[in-house]
């Protein structure tokens, strides 16, 4: 998946004042995504106000986040002990806009299940896995590994290969570079 340099220049453009029709269609993709998550879980789903923030997410190439405090008690679900917020506020990155579909619910069923496992533990990233949720950010990406050369001033993503294949992706681009010497980078 490739990106436009210039996506901030445009959104500046056309959304000044304008309510923010994309994140509010992944807002609502979210919640349904949380009813995915905790039915296919089976864990009853406390009442939660999940709410839109403004921010970016922090951390940079993080795709999305959910940013909560827990003031309710652990609950056991089966042998685990789940921690529900009561409120919930999913933060969206720009980039995440512009990933098609596919991608966008990977990374939502991996927010959704943060609901219950705030933390990146063996656990949530088993029923995260079982769900088809992202399990890195990159995972959400269709193609993981770019090559990419530096055209002018920008790299330019050439070629894509699975993240599986790092050694093929170093090969392939090891050979561009000596038919055709110049810069060039592997993105990850
Ligand atoms: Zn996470």
């Amino acid at each position: 998946m490739s990106y436009p340099f210039d996506y901030e220049d445009e959104a500046a453009d056309e959304s000044f004042g304008a309510p923010d029709i994309g994140r509010q269609n992944v807002l609502a993709r979210f919640i349904e995504k949380v009813r995915y998550v905790w039915s296919n879980a089976e864990a009853v789903l406390p009442q939660i106000e999940i709410l839109l923030g403004e921010d970016q997410p922090f951390g940079k190439g993080v795709l999305a986040g959910i940013v909560y405090s827990i003031q309710s008690r652990p609950e056991a679900i089966g042998q685990h002990l789940l921690r529900f917020p009561t409120k919930a506020v999913l933060l969206v990155a720009d980039e995440l806009l512009l990933m098609d579909d596919a991608a966008i619910d990977r990374v939502l069923i991996h927010e959704a299940c943060h609901l219950g496992y705030p933390r990146h533990t063996k656990e949530f990233f088993t029923l995260c896995r079982q769900l088809g949720g992202a399990v890195t950010s990159h995972d959400a990406k269709e193609n993981n590994i770019q090559v990419q050369q530096k055209v002018g001033a920008r790299y330019q993503t050439i070629k894509t290969f699975p993240s599986d294949e790092e050694a093929q992706a170093i090969a392939w681009a090891r050979l561009q570079m000596s038919q055709n010497p110049g810069r060039y980078r592997l993105s990850m």
